[in-house]
């Protein structure tokens, strides 16, 4: 069982830090959702385990079994089993879904091996079926005019195609109203199992509501600062995340003079 373990993660942009001492440790068949309120660092952190060129980890380390991605190119992360969903999926003008699919998986096989086109079209529609996606999708441009429902549905449909280890699930939810939101939610369940680790990023709650995570960790400032089981993503429900801030202001006060010297 393959393992990915996250250690003392700082990461900047333009000299600036996010992500700020963040420790994160999820395996192979569990679901671990991260929440958190908008700018936290939840896209950084994910940007950064997919390799994005722009962050610069400054201190840490992201372990795959073990072994430290940091210095491995993005396609070389997902050729050892790692798969990112974007919040903000790309269009790829030209590329027509199936071809691009069938590349991503045809680069995953050993040099000089040919992936069989039957097969391949036989998965595919398997795929889309599941997702409840039309054949018609086959022949678009990669999100090309997709409504924002339809990117996050083609992001699954990649994830149910490349089967790797790891998912990353940057707001699968953002963008769908609750038709698309169960259909999306209904084919993570699918592809749950034992060989499929996911770490689900959402802000609310709701996407919760469809997939049940195994764990769920509040990212603030670029640190979890708590985690705990399922149960967690209810109270931060209730709660909403005003807690955190206040936790930002006795950490200010407890530093400042005044109180100090009380
Ligand atoms: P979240 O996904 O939790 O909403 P992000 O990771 O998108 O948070 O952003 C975290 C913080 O990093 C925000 O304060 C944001 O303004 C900052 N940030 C993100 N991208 C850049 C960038 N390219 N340059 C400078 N700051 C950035
Ligand atoms: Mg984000």
């Amino acid at each position: 069982m393959s393992s990915i373990s996250v250690q003392n993660l700082h990461a900047s942009i333009n000299g600036q830090e996010i992500i700020r001492g963040l420790d994160i440790e999820f395996s192979q068949g569990e679901v671990h959702a991260i929440m958190g309120p908008n700018g936290s660092g939840k896209s950084t952190l994910a940007k950064v385990m997919a390799g994005h060129p722009d962050y610069e980890v400054t201190a840490g380390d992201i372990l795959l079994d073990g072994e430290s991605v940091l210095e491995m190119e993005p396609d070389e992360r997902a050729r050892k089993g790692l798969f990112m969903a974007f919040q903000y999926p790309i269009e790829i003008p030209g590329v027509s879904n199936a071809n691009f699919l069938r590349a991503a998986l045809q680069a995953r096989l050993p040099e000089g091996e040919e992936l069989d086109a039957t097969d391949f079209y036989h998965r595919l529609y398997e795929k889309m079926d599941l997702l409840e996606m039309r054949r018609e999708f086959t022949a678009r441009a990669v999100n090309e005019g997709f409504s924002g429902g339809e990117k996050k549905r083609n992001e699954i449909l990649q994830l149910a195609i490349l089967e790797p280890a790891f998912a990353v699930l940057d707001e699968t939810d953002s963008g769908l109203d609750i038709d698309a939101l169960k259909i999306v939610a209904n084919g993570v369940n699918k592809l749950r199992g034992p060989k499929l680790g996911v770490l689900l990023i959402t802000h609310y709650q709701r996407l919760l509501n469809y997939i049940v995570p195994d764990f769920v960790h509040v990212m603030h400032a670029g640190k979890i600062v708590r985690s705990g089981g399922k149960e967690l993503a209810l109270e931060l429900e209730s709660k909403g995340y005003d807690w955190l801030k206040q936790d930002d202001n006795e950490a200010a006060s407890l530093a400042s003079p005044a109180v100090l010297t009380k």
